[in-house]
C-alpha cells in the first residue's frame, strides 16, 4: 500500500521535526497547525514512526532529511497504529460510556488505518472524551518500556471540551519522561493561550498540486479530469478532496467546496478569470443548485463579517471552512461594504425566483460583489 509521501508533501513541516530529531532537541510538545485535509495526521504518525525507527534513512541521496526506514518494528507497528507507546487522542461524537467511547474511537482509527486523510464526521457535535484523556494521562504516569520514546497525539484539539484541556494542561506543563505530546489544530486561535505558548509550533502548508493528483488517480482509482478538479476546487486539501470524489454526500461536498472555492476566487482573481471559472464549474440550466450558491455566498458574507470583529467561531453557520472564513474575514470588516453585499445577494435570489437568466443573474452578482469587497479593502482598517 502506498501512502501519502508526507515528508514531501509538508517539505518545510517535515523538516522542522526531522531535524530537531537529528540533533537530538525534539521538543516535549507541538502543535501542528494548517488547513484541514492537508495531512496533520500523518505528519504526526510519520514523526511518531521516525522517533521510533531503528534505522532512519535519508529522503535521499543529497538530503540531509531523514524519514522513518518502514520496515523495521517500530515503524510497522505505528504505521498501522499498533505500538504501545502511540497513544491516540481523537474527536468522538457523544457517548454514555467508557465502553462506548473506547468503540467510537477505534472506528475513527479504523477510517484512519484505511485512509489516512479521511476527514472526520463533521454533522455531530464531537468532543474529545475526558475519561480516556485522564487515562492516558495515567498511563503515562508509569515509566515507559526502555528505548521507547512515547507520543502522544491530541487529534483536532480544538475540539476538546474544556475539562479535558485541564487534563492536557497539566501534561504539557510536567511532561512525563521519554514522552512527545503532539496537538493538531485548523484553528489554533481557538486554544488555550497556557497551551499555545508551551507548544512548538509547526505550520501546515497546502499540498502541492500534483501530488494531490497523484493520489487520487494511484490511491483512489479516480480518472486524471476529475483528480485534477477535485484538487482545484478543494484548494490542494487532499482530506477535501478524497470526501468529494467519495462520500456519500459527495453532491452536497461538490457543490459547497465549488462554491468557497468561487467565493474565494472573488477576492484573488480578475474579473475574466472569475467569470471563466463560473461559466467551468457551475450549472447554468440548475435553478435550485444556483439558489444554493447564493444562500451559501450569503452564510459565508455573514461568517466572514462575524470573524472580522470575534475569534470566537462557535456560532459560524460554516464552521467546517473556518479557516478559509479567517482568511476571507479581513475583507469583509467595514459593515457598510457588508450590508450592500448581503443586498446584493438578496436581489439576486429574488431575480432567480422571477425565471430571470442564471447565468448573467450570477455573474453579475458576482462582478457586484467583487467590486464591493475591493472598495472595502482600501479602506483603513476598522
Ligand atoms: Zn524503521
Amino acid at each position: 500500500m502506498n501512502r501519502f509521501d508526507i515528508a514531501g508533501g509538508q517539505p518545510k513541516a517535515w523538516s522542522i521535526l526531522a531535524r530537531s530529531h537529528a540533533a537530538g532537541r525534539v521538543a516535549s510538545t507541538y502543535l501542528c497547525h494548517g488547513p484541514e485535509g492537508v495531512g496533520a495526521w500523518s505528519l504526526a504518525i510519520e514523526f511518531a514512526a521516525l522517533l521510533n525507527c531503528e534505522a532512519p534513512r535519508l529522503r535521499s541521496d543529497n538530503s540531509e532529511i531523514r524519514v522513518p526506514c518502514d520496515e523495521c518494528r517500530p515503524c510497522g507497528s505505528i504505521l498501522s497504529l499498533n505500538f504501545e507507546g502511540l497513544h491516540l487522542i481523537v474527536p468522538i461524537k457523544s457517548h454514555k460510556n467508557r465502553g462506548e467511547a473506547i468503540d467510537l474511537t477505534n472506528e475513527v482509527l479504523d477510517q484512519k488505518r484505511r485512509e489516512s486523510f479521511c476527514l472526520l464526521d463533521r454533522s455531530k457535535p464531537v468532543g474529545i472524551p475526558i475519561d480516556l484523556a485522564r487515562e492516558t494521562k495515567k498511563r503515562l504516569a508509569l515509566q515507559p518500556p526502555v528505548g521507547i520514546t512515547r507520543v502522544v497525539l491530541f487529534y483536532q484539539m480544538e475540539r476538546m471540551r474544556a475539562a479535558s484541556a485541564d487534563a492536557l494542561l497539566k501534561l504539557i506543563e510536567e511532561p512525563p519522561p521519554d514522552t512527545v505530546i503532539i496537538l493538531t489544530a485548523v484553528r489554533p486561535e481557538s486554544l488555550l493561550p497556557t497551551i499555545l505558548s508551551r507548544a512548538q509550533k509547526v505550520r501546515l502548508e497546502r499540498l502541492p498540486e500534483q501530488m494531490v493528483i497523484d493520489y487520487l488517480i494511484d490511491r483512489h482509482q479516480v480518472p486524471e479530469s476529475a483528480a485534477r478538479l477535485a484538487t482545484k476546487v478543494c484548494d490542494r486539501s487532499l482530506g477535501r478532496a478524497i470526501e468529494m470524489i467519495a462520500g456519500k454526500d459527495a453532491d452536497e461536498a461538490d457543490h459547497r467546496s465549488v462554491g468557497l472555492m468561487l467565493f474565494k476566487t472573488l477576492m484573488s482573481e480578475p474579473a475574466p478569470d472569475l467569470i471563466a471559472q463560473m461559466n467551468d464549474l457551475i450549472n447554468f440550466n440548475d435553478r435550485g443548485a444556483a439558489e444554493e450558491l447564493v444562500r451559501l455566498w450569503q452564510s459565508l458574507i455573514r461568517d466572514g463579517a462575524y470573524l472580522a470583529n470575534t475569534t470566537d467561531e462557535t456560532d459560524l453557520v460554516n464552521i467546517d471552512f473556518s479557516f478559509e472564513i479567517r482568511e476571507i474575514a479581513p475583507r469583509l470588516a467595514n459593515p457598510s461594504v457588508v450590508e450592500r453585499m448581503v443586498t446584493t445577494t438578496k436581489n439576486t435570489l429574488a431575480d432567480l425566483t422571477l425565471n430571470v437568466h442564471i447565468q448573467p443573474a450570477l455573474v453579475a452578482m458576482a462582478l457586484k460583489l467583487k467590486m464591493d469587497m475591493e472598495a472595502g479593502s482600501q479602506a483603513p482598517a476598522p
